[in-house]
């Protein structure tokens, strides 16, 4: 196991179980984490009982995860990385004014199958483990030098299809003692698994909530969308409602434009009237275009169309920056070049 899969709750009763003192999880987690510490082995944490450095050997290891390729255009650069099972992953990070964001993968592969969507081409193999999550930010601010300050988990995978370890992940970046970053500053992206947005409305994290929608109606979404065949429209707004009211929070739509399927002036319409009144945000995404799908990206002018159409009906909507589209930043776009499939 990796001794990056426990929180400080669970260090602590592993310390305690040991007959250690319980405050050598603080001392760990210190170890682990801290920014100008970070150790490769536990010989290193010298004020830890030899003993008790011993049994950590015996029961964890520290690293999981390596870099294979870095990619890197301005303002942003895709980490492709090998898993101890020899699977691949991909993290992108996006340097903002505002501060460093990261793109974590959550699964390898993914079972959603949207269409546009290139890391749907291959199935899930498996989940991460909470401690591959957390390396990722690790190994890409220690290879570029950089404090990560925001979290998307946006990369390969469904987060909500591996619900419990995302938990565990956004607890640990968040804790003080761990990467601490805060949870206002934490975004897990869903394709739209109600029950799993009902569940996440009890979390008691301040994260930010992003729901894959990319189309006003259950006909076109389930098009595009195999995953609103199990859950409709109907009970995705739902669900999100509650969560809006149980939260206080406010969820940001993913719209991605794709020519021809859902960018037309009757979709934004439609869009405007589906989200009328839900305290949201509207995220319009130029889509990064993939050389085995066919879908294309929307031309400027319907996209400045679309934009306006939602402004007018009152909602809040914004166009996504670009990042990435020169070094095959889209999600899972990497991991397919390098296994070529
Ligand atoms: N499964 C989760 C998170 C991973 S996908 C989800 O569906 O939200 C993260 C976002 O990237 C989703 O909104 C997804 O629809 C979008 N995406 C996938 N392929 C894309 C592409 N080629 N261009 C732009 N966005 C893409």
């Amino acid at each position: 196991m990796s001794i990056y899969d426990l929180t400080i709750e669970e260090l602590t009763d592993y310390f305690i179980n040991n007959g250690d003192k319980k405050f050598y999880a603080n001392e760990l987690f210190s170890w682990i984490y801290a920014k100008e510490k970070r150790i490769d082995s536990f010989d290193k944490a010298t004020n830890l009982k030899k003993e008790t450095r011993d049994k950590l050997k015996e029961n964890f290891i520290i690293s999981n995860i390596e870099i294979v390729t870095v990619e890197k255009a301005k303002d942003v650069s895709k980490y492709l990385f090998k898993l101890n099972d020899l699977e691949h992953i991909e993290a992108v990070l996006m340097n903002h004014d505002y501060g460093n964001s990261l793109c974590i993968s959550s699964q390898v592969g993914c079972n959603m199958g949207c269409k546009f969507c290139e890391s749907g081409r291959r199935k899930k193999v498996r989940n991460l483990t909470t401690g591959e999550m957390v390396e990722q930010i690790l190994k890409v601010e220690s290879y570029s030098n950089t404090r990560i300050s925001h979290i998307v988990i946006m990369g390969i995978g469904e987060p909500f299809d591996n619900y419990d370890n995302i938990c565990k992940f956004i607890k640990i970046i968040n804790h003080p003692k761990g990467i601490n970053i805060g949870a206002r500053h934490i975004t897990v992206s869903t394709c739209g698994i109600v029950p799993k947005i009902l569940e996440f409305s009890s979390f008691p994290y301040q994260v930010n909530l992003a729901i894959s929608l990319h189309a006003p109606n259950d006909n076109l979404r389930k098009e595009i969308m195999p995953i609103s065949k199990v859950y409709p429209l109907k009970d995705l707004i739902s669900a999100i409602k509650i969560y809006l009211e149980k939260t206080n929070r406010r969820v940001t739509f993913e719209y991605i434009l794709l020519k021809d399927v859902n960018d037309s002036e009757a979709d934004a319409r439609e869009l405007s009237c589906l989200l009328k009144g839900i305290n949201a945000y509207v995220n319009l995404i130029p889509y990064n275009e993939t050389d085995s799908l066919q879908f294309r990206r929307s031309n400027p002018l319907t996209i400045a169309r679309f934009y306006d159409i939602l402004k007018k009906n009152n909602i809040t909507v914004t166009i996504r920056r670009e990042f990435g589209s020169t070094i095959s930043a889209a999600c899972g776009q990497l991991r397919s070049k390098k296994e070529g499939i």
